[in-house]
This record gives structure tokens, C-alpha cells and sequence, in this order.
């Protein structure tokens, strides 16, 4: 899991960076992006700057590890700054020293954060960013969630299972599933739950 973050240094200058950074002085204690013209401006900008930093990053990435990475990306916004930065999921461990260096020269921040998830908690750590509050929170016109080619996030397969709601003690349908009911929890003496397979 991989955090990269931009410097607003790198993405605005002159006069439009002096305001970014007073303005952001201002907003600091108030914990909200400033959303003047010339700070949107330069939020806008840095979508379409992460996303090209990412881009040359993968290149990178594919000639050290010889593979492209496979990945899910989730784009964020800094909550004071309103700059873009983002979460990414990929199948390989990416040194952190490496990718920091790679990562500030091909245009990105000082922040790079790596850590290493279980394959099995990726789904539930992902899902964090993936809530539907978060996909609807994107700027009109913007991809929250990007993806190598490998990864296909809105492929759905038909269910195997139908689900069905039964309105009834739980102890009743105990007694009907009896022959294959498993995983039988209980607390203080009474039923909490089972698993059973038809
Ligand atoms: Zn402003």
C-alpha cells in the first residue's frame, strides 16, 4: 500500500504560489482547502500533475521489478491543502528509500508512505477508500479509482448463492438445519449463531 503526496511547489510558481501558500497559512487552524480561484486553480492542476507523476512512476516501476505492477489507485484530497494525493494498492513490495527518491524527481512530494497489508486485509483496507460517500465526493468529470489493465473493479459475476431472510427464533431453525449445521457459537448458554450448508 502506497501513499504518494505532491509539493505545491512543484506545481504552481510566481505569484499564484505566494497566494496558495498564504491562503493556506489562513485555513490552516479552520482545517478546510481555501476555494478561491486561483487555489481551485491550483488544486485542479494537481489531478492532472499526480496522475502524470504516477504515470512515469509505473515506468519506472515496470524496469526495476521487469513486470508491469498490477495496481488500484484512489484518488484523495488533502484536507487542508484541497491538493491531490493517492492511495495505491499493487502486487509488488516497493522499497520505500527507492521510491521516495523516484518519486520526488519525477515531479511528487517529500511524503511517501509504503506499508505492507496482508493480501487477505487488502479488500477491507481498500474498501475504506472505495465507500460510495468517497466515490461521490470526485470534482465533476474526475476518476476516483484507476486501475491497471489487469484489474477489471466493476466486473461482477453472477452470484452462486440466492439469499433468502427467514423470520424466526433462532433455536426453531437450529432444529432444521441440525443435520449440517457447523460453526455453532454460544454465549452464556444461549445460541449466538451457526453456519449450516444445504
Ligand atoms: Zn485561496
Amino acid at each position: 500500500m502506497l501513499t504518494l503526496t505532491l509539493d505545491v511547489r512543484k506545481i504552481a510558481s510566481g505569484s499564484e504560489l505566494q497566494t496558495f501558500l498564504e491562503h493556506f497559512q489562513e485555513h490552516k487552524a479552520l482545517k478546510t482547502a481555501c476555494r478561491c480561484a486561483t487555489c481551485e486553480k491550483v488544486q485542479v492542476q494537481s489531478i492532472a500533475h499526480i496522475r502524470k507523476c504516477w504515470s512515469k512512476l509505473r515506468v519506472y516501476l515496470h524496469r526495476k521489478l521487469g513486470a508491469a505492477p498490477k495496481y488500484v489507485a484512489v484518488l484523495e484530497f488533502q484536507k487542508v491543502t484541497g491538493l491531490a494525493h493517492l492511495h495505491i494498492a499493487t502486487d509488488h513490495w516497493i522499497d520505500q528509500a527507492w521510491a521516495k527518491e523516484a518519486w520526488q524527481a519525477l515531479g511528487g512530494g517529500q511524503h511517501v508512505d509504503i506499508r505492507h497489508i496482508d493480501a487477505h486485509r487488502a479488500g477491507a483496507y481498500l474498501s475504506k477508500y472505495l465507500s460510495k460517500e468517497l466515490l461521490l465526493s470526485a470534482p465533476p468529470g474526475v476518476r476516483r479509482v484507476t486501475t491497471s489493465r489487469s484489474i477489471h473493479l466493476d466486473e461482477k459475476k453472477p452470484s452462486e448463492y440466492q439469499w433468502e431472510v427467514i423470520k424466526a427464533e433462532i433455536d426453531r431453525i437450529l432444529i432444521i438445519f441440525r443435520e449440517s449445521a457447523n460453526q455453532v457459537v454460544l454465549s452464556d448458554g444461549e445460541l449466538e449463531s451457526f453456519a449450516a450448508r444445504e
